[in-house]
């Protein structure tokens, strides 16, 4: 029998695992990373790069369309073939050999195999045709398992076998319609690359288009998919899928039935925690995994539970940043240290509960960093949200001519701090990182004031947000170009 001890063991090499295992040995430990598929894991194979890849292409037409001279130069159709060959660069053909190199680079064995924890600290790795591989962990296991899509119970949904997001992400062709169930992140982003790559596409969602996110981020995506030509069914329930040779027939609770050559359900995630071994040691399979701040599973002093498995919040550099703090941990509990006094350690992943930035990368984008005006208000913060038309600034005209876009950003009326900000238009992906430092390191408005944002950049949103909202400490008074700020003191 092959027995092997490692001070930690990780299941799973997506990019939470592989950093997890990364920070351990850089703080002296072994580590070793069990991986079943692909060393890289969704993001780099079936979930971010892909998806991103897909989108691209269209949009940079778009964005030239925009700018009189260069709309004259974008004559010709978009290469369909030439996108998917780029996005086959991006995955590197699906094959995960550089990703296993770093890891052999960064020190970190790796055993390709399925990983189950049989005791604790004990996991069995069966290799295919080579038998199994028990391992102890000195210090700590840790599961980076990730998570699958979610298949709702549908009436004939399962059976039809639909598109899931890898489908979508990896697809060798382009269909000639895509019937898209799910109002969330990912069915707005599939519609804008499949809309843009020539599909005609119909989204189905039970609610509205990106709940959670403000109002009019949902508004902004949904004007622009109309102009793509996609057809949206808000507030409607899919109640029967079916599928024939010519492809699959949705029917809905308002009576409709929408016919589309592929179907992709966008309808959330599952975690991968269903043949890991987590009976054994008293958890349930299935289930998502809860852990304290250093990443520490409820209720156990070796279990670690990282990225998307953990539930806290499914983006991949909110798992890369969990790893780190677990790694840290990790590190520093192997060294007998007590970590309860150090709440701003490089050990917590504090920022999952107060700045999570997420982009869209829809057109506009969605890029937004923090509380709703609404989640701010339900938290019970007395809140001043101010929103602005960033088309309004001249940064943004320099951008297009026809620049669409606003900004919102929610006030702790008390401490005069950013609890959050949402950007929508085309590039402000990397407008947000400003908000994202202003909310973590809590910023004071009137401070914020003399970060002097360069012109003509889209960056100017901020003077004209603060200008709207008036200086702290003298008076909310507003500039000339201000639009009026939204007050949600009194749930208005
Ligand atoms: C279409 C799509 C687009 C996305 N776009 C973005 C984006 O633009 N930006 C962003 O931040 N996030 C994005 N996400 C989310 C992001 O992909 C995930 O948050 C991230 O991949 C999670 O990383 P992870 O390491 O937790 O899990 P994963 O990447 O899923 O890695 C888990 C690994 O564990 C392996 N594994 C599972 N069980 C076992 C086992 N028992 N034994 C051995 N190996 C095992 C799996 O094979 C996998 O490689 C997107 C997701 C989707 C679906």
């Amino acid at each position: 029998m092959d027995i092997r001890d490692y001070d930690v063991i990780v299941l799973g090499a997506g990019a939470a695992g592989e950093n997890v295992a990364d920070r351990a040995r850089q703080g002296g430990l072994t580590a070793l990373l069990t991986e079943h598929a692909l060393v890289g894991g969704e993001c780099s194979y079936w979930a971010c790069m892909p998806s991103k890849a897909l989108l691209r292409s269209a949009a940079v037409i778009r964005a030239a369309q925009r700018v009189p001279g260069a709309a004259q130069a974008v004559t010709g159709a978009l290469d369909t073939d030439a996108v998917l060959a780029r996005r086959d660069a991006f995955t590197n053909h699906w094959s995960d050999e550089s990703q296993a190199e770093w890891a052999e680079g960064a020190g970190i064995d790796v055993l390709r195999g399925h990983a189950r924890i049989t005791a604790p600290k004990q996991v069995l790795v069966d290799l295919p045709g080579e038998g199994e591989i028990h391992l102890t962990a000195r210090h700590a296991v840790v599961v980076a398992t990730g998570s699958d899509a979610f298949i709702p119970d549908i009436d004939g949904l399962r059976a039809a076998q639909p598109w899931t997001s890898r489908d979508a992400t990896s697809a060798r062709s382009i269909p000639a319609s895509l019937a898209i169930i799910g109002g969330g992140v990912i069915a707005a982003e599939m519609a804008t690359a499949y809309a843009g790559l020539g599909a005609s596409v119909t989204v189905i969602s039970r609610g509205a288009l990106l709940e959670g996110m403000e109002p009019f981020a949902g508004e902004k995506v949904l004007e622009s998919l109309a102009e793509l030509d996609v057809a949206i069914h808000l507030a409607t329930e899919t109640t029967r899928v079916s599928r024939d040779q010519q492809g699959f027939t949705v029917e809905t609770n308002t009576g409709e039935t929408i016919t589309a050559e592929k179907l992709l359900v966008a309808t959330g995630r599952s975690p991968r925690t269903r043949d890991i071994g987590l009976g054994a040691i008293g958890l349930t399979p299935g289930d998502w995994i809860t852990t304290d701040d250093t990443l520490l599973v409820t209720g156990f002093d070796w279990l670690y539970a990282v990225g998307d498995v953990n539930h806290r919040a499914l983006l991949t550099h909110q798992g890369k940043y969990q790893a780190r703090a677990a790694g840290d941990a990790i590190v520093a509990r192997a060294n007998g240290a007590s970590l309860s006094d150090r709440p701003w350690g490089t050990h917590v992943a504090s920022a999952d509960h107060q700045a999570v930035p997420q982009v869209t990368f829809t057109d506009p984008e969605v890029a937004s960093v923090g509380l709703t005006a609404s989640a701010a208000r339900d938290a019970g913060y007395r809140v001043r949200a101010v929103d602005y038309e960033i088309g309004d600034v001249a940064g943004a005209s320099v951008h297009s001519d026809e620049y669409a876009g606003r900004a919102r950003m929610v006030v702790d009326e008390d401490r005069n701090v950013i609890l959050g900000a949402t950007f929508v238009g085309q590039d402000v992906s990397e407008v947000l990182h400003a908000a994202t430092i202003a909310i973590v390191a809590e910023v004071p408005l009137d401070r914020l004031w003399h970060a002097v944002p360069a012109y003509p950049t889209i960056s100017e949103i901020w003077l004209r947000l603060l200008e709207t909202y008036g200086r702290p400490g003298n008076g909310h008074g507003s500039s000339m170009e201000a639009e009026p700020a939204y007050s949600f003191a009194s749930g208005g």
